[in-house]
């Protein structure tokens, strides 16, 4: 299968996201996840989630928690998980250790691990002669050829040992990587490795490899640093008799400067990010275009970019993320919001108690001039504050208006509410001003500024009576 045809419709494709629940999610790993989804959904196949918490010291179950609560937030649903058991789990690893160890054992049966007594002490010693001599470090093998009463041995002296993967020699492993095409790798180039750690937990090459045969994972999308594990993956696969799923491998996130992306770049988790006011929707469309090209322009729903999306499309070049494009997304985003979204995004910017209508008016006004919910704190103060003070600059332009433009003005305030046409209509009847030099120091006067959101509708979110108050002081 070429990877083209990875991206077609195919109900077989099984994908996944496996995140270590060991901090925040971050940009790079919701990009995994998105590109996962949505191979998944372009093939009408299923989109799992398995956590992989082997590391107890490190995950935590609060992370956990978040993780999942992210994922849900940018709506990359699964069709099975942690929460959402369908006979294939369980979907946490650190539920699953009973299944590692059978195959771990039959491993053994077959020869194909052997136990290692070398200390980390020993290993370490080791690596640094193969650096120190210019040769590139891996296991020596020293324990590759023990016999069983050495074996016997060493456990009577009560060391304990972790399983090595013992790999074939002079043999060629090859793939073909769904984004960066054929792969080759010499066996005798990996040393051996561990996929038991001394205290009997699996190790992650072990685990993941496992679990994507056992849980019918047929394509995985990583990021491009497991690329050089995909060869031992492969190889203890084989050794199984389990099935491959197709590797591709993503490049990196970078920040702008071109280093990879990290919290000196600012903000890197979903969480901060949607803490800030972020919608799901912008951040899902940056990570969408980073690292895959594809000829879809605008603000997409994620059915559209599960369309749009192909595995042979991911770039091999790594992306840069870009913090304004994000800003061009969240306008976007914002802009589209229906009245009830618009609401409870905008509710910590609202004043107490506003009633029904009021609130609709006023996120009616501000909401094309804002990017995050922050941005309408100043129009809250503005509009349902004190008269707004001007500016030397504001002021010298509302007097040169004159008293019998605002006394004009505040007169058709007083009767048409807040109407700003019949408003400009009277001031133009008296005072014969068009344009500018009309509506200019209306919005002064209202709303104490000399640009911002659109005045008619700013005027309709006014308290009553606010409107001819703001008009009078300058009559
Ligand atoms: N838990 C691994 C990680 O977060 C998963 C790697 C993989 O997707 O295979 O990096």
């Amino acid at each position: 299968m070429d990877s083209s045809a990875a991206a077609g419709f195919d109900p077989g494709v099984v994908t996944r996201f496996a995140p270590s629940p060991t901090g925040e999610l971050h940009l790079g790993n919701a990009r995994t996840a998105l590109f996962n989804y949505l191979l998944a959904r372009r093939a009408g196949g299923r989109f799992l989630l398995r956590i992989e918490d082997t590391d107890a010291q490190r995950s935590q179950e609060s992370h956990l928690a978040a993780v999942l609560e992210d994922l849900r937030w940018l709506r990359l649903d699964w069709n099975a998980g942690p929460d959402r058991e369908d006979g294939r789990g369980p979907y946490r690893q650190s539920q699953r250790g009973a299944l590692y160890a059978g195959f771990s054992e039959a491993l053994e049966r077959q020869e194909a691990v052997y136990p290692c007594f070398c200390t980390p002490l020993e290993l370490e010693a080791a690596r640094r002669a193969q650096l120190g001599s210019g040769r590139p470090p891996r296991y020596t093998g020293t324990c590759r050829a023990l016999s069983q009463e050495q074996r016997r041995g060493k456990r009577e002296q009560g060391l304990s040992a972790t399983m090595r993967f013992r790999v074939p020699t002079g043999k060629r492993i090859e793939f073909v990587d769904l984004v960066h095409g054929p792969q080759s790798f010499l066996s005798d180039d990996i040393g051996d490795f561990v996929i038991r750690r001394a205290d009997g937990t699996a190790a992650f090459f072990f685990s993941n490899a496992i679990d994507d045969a056992e849980m019918g994972v047929t394509h995985v999308l990583r990021g491009e640093d497991h690329l050089a594990n995909t060869p031992r993956q492969l190889l203890i696969l084989e050794a199984l008799g389990l099935r491959q799923p197709r590797y591709g491998h993503v490049s990196l996130i970078l920040g702008a400067d071109g280093a990879p992306l990290s919290k000196r770049h600012g903000a890197t988790s979903v969480r901060e990010y949607r803490d800030s006011g972020y919608r799901a929707e912008a951040l899902v469309n940056h990570l969408f275009r980073l690292g895959h090209s594809s000829g879809e322009h605008g603000l997409l729903d994620l059915e559209a970019m599960a369309q749009a999306f192909d595995p042979a499309h991911l770039g091999r070049a790594s992306a840069h993320f870009d913090a304004q494009q994000l800003r061009a997304w969240q306008k976007e985003a914002v802009h589209r919001l229906p009245m009830d979204e618009a609401r409870a995004w905008l509710a910590a910017s609202l004043p107490a108690g506003l009633g029904e209508s009021a609130t609709d008016a006023f996120v009616a006004a501000v909401l094309p001039n804002v990017v995050l919910p922050e941005d309408a704190r100043p129009w809250e103060r503005i509009i349902f504050g004190p008269p707004p003070a001007l500016e030397p600059e504001g002021e010298s332009i509302v007097r040169k208006a004159g008293n019998g433009f605002f006394a004009a003005a505040a007169q058709a305030a007083a009767t048409s509410g807040s109407d700003l046409a019949a408003i400009a209509s009277a001031v133009r009847a008296a005072t014969g001003k068009k344009g500018a030099e009309l509506y200019m120091p209306l919005r002064l006067a209202l709303t104490g500024r000399g640009h911002g959101p659109e005045l008619a509708p700013l005027l309709k979110a006014m308290p009553a009576g606010q409107a001819q108050l703001r008009l009078a002081r300058f009559a």
